[in-house]
C-alpha cells in the first residue's frame, strides 16, 4: 500500500502556515517535497506515526466492537475512532505542557514523538518494532 505522497497538494494546504514540509494524516504521509528531497530519517519518523495511528485505531475499534456487541453501545462511536490518536496526542501534549511549561519540550516529550525521534535513524525500525512501543515512553 502506498504510504507516502510526494509533492502533495494536501501537504500544501495543511502546512500552508507551517515551516514543516511533511505531515502524517492517519495512515498516510503527505509531503510538499519531491521523492529525492525527503531524507530517509523523515520517512522513518512519519511512517512511525502512521504505524502508531494504525495501532491505536485498530485497538480502539476492537474494543468498541466488543462494547457494541456486549453492551449495546451505539455504533455511531465508530466515527470518532480515527480521531482518537489525535485526541490522545493533544491531551498528552497539554499535560506535558502544564508540567514542562515549554511548547517545544512538550511536543518532543509526547510519547508518540519520543518513539519516532528515538528510532528515526534505524532503517528497519517499523518492520522490527513491537506493537505499541510508544507506550514505554509515557513515563519518560
Ligand atoms: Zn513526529
Amino acid at each position: 500500500m502506498k504510504r507516502i505522497y510526494y509533492e502533495s497538494w494536501i501537504a500544501e494546504v495543511l502546512l500552508f502556515f507551517s515551516y514543516c514540509e511533511t505531515i502524517t494524516v492517519g495512515p498516510w504521509v503527505f509531503t510538499k517535497l519531491k521523492e529525492t528531497e525527503v531524507p530517509q530519517y523523515v520517512r522513518n519518523h512519519e511512517c512511525t506515526h502512521a504505524r502508531q495511528w494504525t495501532e491505536m485505531t485498530l485497538l480502539t475499534g476492537l474494543l468498541l466492537l466488543v462494547a457494541v456487541l456486549a453492551w449495546g453501545v451505539s455504533a455511531w462511536w465508530f466515527l470518532v475512532i480515527p480521531l482518537l490518536y489525535y485526541l490522545w496526542y493533544g491531551v498528552e501534549y497539554v499535560v506535558r505542557l502544564c508540567i514542562l511549561r515549554d511548547g517545544n519540550k512538550a511536543y518532543r516529550a509526547v510519547s508518540f514523538e519520543q518513539e519516532a525521534y528515538a528510532n528515526e535513524k534505524y532503517a528497519n525500525y517499523n518492520e522490527n518494532s513491537a506493537y505499541f512501543s510508544w507506550v514505554k515512553y509515557l513515563t519518560e
